[in-house]
């Protein structure tokens, strides 16, 4: 396992050296302009729904345009152990192709646009002061059965981008919990406890935490991931992926 890791890292710094980016459009393949940001051609962006002023300041989801309080009824109600969440464009089923085919159909190279989009909004929202890049922890018998990690090479791209230490090893995945898609809330909740460990807690210890994954949902995973470093002394944790979606109120 350790061995295909390091492969895959040599491979992947070969064809960022072979691969010239922003060619073709990372999803609908039309030819584009090679300055356009994040390989993604003008109309996909047109399409593309990108979160920007008016969003939750804890969870970082999409608020209505008349919503007058800067927290959304779930945040305004509920403590979590996470300083604040943010997310770069509404999931939807154009950004769930872009998270498809870096998951399933293995298209690594879109994880670096991703990291691209996360950088620029991280910049737009004012979070800097982080001093740790985390990945949150795929279970090591689903990450041998999909090869890799998303949540890790994302990160390691925003690690390059932002000249930060990524550490993907402290933080990890000791119960194999099942698909959450299915579960009600309070399931999911359930079927989370326990799941995560930190090995290290000195590592984790008075720290910053930037914390990665490709969606937050109901954030009950990135919660429960801050839960466990907060618990092992890290001082803020802040949360940053690719999609998020609207909360019905
Ligand atoms: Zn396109
Ligand atoms: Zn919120």
């Amino acid at each position: 396992m350790e061995c295909i890791k390091v492969l895959y890292d040599y491979l992947d710094t070969f064809l960022n050296f072979l691969y010239p980016r922003n060619i073709y459009c990372i999803l609908c393949n039309v030819p584009i302009d090679r300055h356009e940001g994040y390989s993604i051609c003008l109309d996909c962006k047109g399409k593309l729904r990108f979160i920007e002023e008016k969003a939750c300041k804890k969870c970082g989801k999409p608020l209505d345009e008349l919503y007058i309080i800067d927290k959304c009824p779930e945040c305004v109600h509920s403590l979590y152990f996470y300083t604040r969440a943010i997310s770069c464009i509404e999931y939807d089923d154009l950004s769930k192709k872009v998270i498809y085919d870096l998951k399933y159909h293995k298209k690594r190279y879109i994880s670096y646009h991703i990291a691209e989009m996360i950088c620029d909004r991280l910049i737009e929202c004012n979070i800097y002061d982080f001093d740790v890049i985390i990945p949150v922890p795929l279970h090591k018998a689903r990450e041998r059965e999909r090869t890799f990690n998303q949540a890790g090479i994302i990160s390691k791209y925003i690690g390059k981008m932002t000249k930060t230490y990524v550490d993907n090893r402290n933080l990890i995945r000791v119960k194999n919990t099942i698909t959450q898609n299915k579960l009600t809330r309070e399931e999911r909740r359930e079927n989370l406890e326990g799941a995560f460990e930190v090995l290290d807690k000195a590592k984790v210890k008075s720290k910053n935490i930037l914390l990665i994954d490709d969606v937050f949902t109901t954030g009950l995973t990135a919660n429960q991931c801050s839960r466990v470093l907060a618990e092992n002394g890290a001082v803020n944790v802040y949360i940053a992926t690719l999609a998020t979606g609207r909360n019905v109120y």
